[in-house]
């Protein structure tokens, strides 16, 4: 029996069959169960921080899974604390966390601190964006303004408001003293690596102030390296009053966190909410082998450089198809003139790279944060050779 069978007779089909089965990775190259190697500058979708198989994860979760898997929240745990303890450090500013195991529930975690917010000073509204994802489950759902994945499961939790991202007009229209919070991402990233105006987060900050609703952060996907910034909300100068976290901070082991900042950070009291699973030692332990390395080895630099050598190739590339080049670090977007997005994904592949396309006129590339200029000069010629073939060029 093939994969595609297997899988289809088993699994639910909410991805459909995908095209591949890999079986193994390092650094940035994995292979298939057919033993094909490719570039992978997807990257487990923008998660696998530190590549595949990098040592000093294999070694933290080693270590921790040999010493101590599993506690429940009714115990302590080192690398829980100094997690926390890190994580605080790396924003700068007093803040508490609380550890998830994904991003849809750091976002629940954050609209369930929304919602604390709201009932004391009687306000219940989540601002949140078109084209946003925050995630899958029915709280994230709520707040995703991608209507096709949202509205077949309503009703969902609200009331919510959504408002073009980026306008900051109509975002000044629709926050009041009715709002508990505004939610948003500092780039769009499921929507397509489409970054807002420039000093949007600003504003987003000041209409929260101004209304006394919470500002919330979602830098599942932007956080922790992909920018070449710890926080993307950081590099802009903004202070918001929550982050989601998850994606990248594990390095692929399941870990999401979410911390509240200042005031926001002591909304919860004891009984207030929880995880079976949630920031357990194994994941903690390879999110602090993640922070060290990329401290250690310098990478929000090498994110930096490489990124715009990356962005630069692209750019460069004399393809009728590409019509621009977004984002920053290791996290871009190829808009393409039409939908082909799809093709160009499957071609690529075939030329032994792979990308994603998030939406049907968009490549996203989110290459491991250890990538270097070599292997961008290496997945640059195979992403030309697949943008040919589909263009006819
Ligand atoms: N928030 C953002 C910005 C995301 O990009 C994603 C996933 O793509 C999520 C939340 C949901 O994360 P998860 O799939 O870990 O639940």
């Amino acid at each position: 029996m093939t994969f595609d069978s297997r899988w289809q007779a088993v699994m639910m089909n909410n991805y459909g069959t995908p095209p591949i089965a890999l079986d193994h990775g390092d650094g940035v190259r994995v292979w298939d169960t057919d033993g094909n190697a490719y570039l992978d500058f997807v990257g487990g979708i923008a998660v696998s921080a530190l590549g595949h198989a990098h040592p000093a994860i294999v070694a933290a979760v080693t270590e921790q899974v040999g010493k101590l898997a599993h506690t429940s929240n009714l115990v302590m745990h080192e690398p829980g604390i100094t997690l926390a303890e890190r994580l605080v450090h790396l924003l700068g500013m007093p803040a508490r966390v609380f550890f998830a195991n994904s991003g849809a529930e750091a976002n629940e975690c954050a609209l369930k601190l929304a919602r604390l917010h709201g009932n004391r000073s009687g306000r219940s509204t989540i601002v949140s964006c078109t084209s946003s994802f925050h995630g899958r489950t029915l709280g994230a759902l709520s707040v995703t303004g991608n209507a096709a994945k949202r509205e077949p499961f309503a009703p969902l939790p609200g009331p919510v408001v959504f408002v073009d991202y980026g306008d900051l007009d109509a975002l000044a229209a629709a926050v009041d003293d009715t709002t508990a919070a505004v939610i948003v991402e500092p780039t769009l990233g499921e929507g397509g690596i489409v970054p807002p105006p420039s000093g949007f987060l600003a504003g987003v900050r000041s209409l929260c102030d101004a209304a006394g609703a919470l500002m919330i952060v979602d830098e599942v996907q932007s956080g922790i390296g992909r920018t070449g910034n710890w926080f993307a909300s950081q590099a802009e100068g903004v202070r918001p009053d929550v982050i989601t976290l998850a994606k990248g901070l594990g390095g692929g082991l399941p870990i999401g966190a979410c911390l509240g900042i200042g005031a926001a950070g002591e909304l919860f009291a004891p009984g207030d909410h929880g995880s079976t699973f949630g920031g357990n030692p194994v994941s903690c332990a390879a999110a602090l082998a993640v922070l060290d390395t990329i401290a250690d080895q310098q990478l929000l630099d090498q994110v930096k450089r490489v990124g715009q050598h990356l962005a630069d190739a692209l750019g460069s590339l004399d393809s009728p198809l590409i019509t621009e080049v977004r984002g920053s670090g290791l996290w871009l977007g190829v808009g393409l003139d039409g939908a082909h997005a799809p093709a160009v994904e499957q071609a690529a592949r075939a030329h032994g790279l792979l990308v994603n396309a998030v939406r049907p006129d968009t490549i996203r590339l989110a290459p491991p944060l250890i990538t270097t200029e070599a292997e961008v000069d290496e997945a640059v010629p195979l992403f030309a050779a697949a943008l040919a073939e589909v263009s006819g060029a």
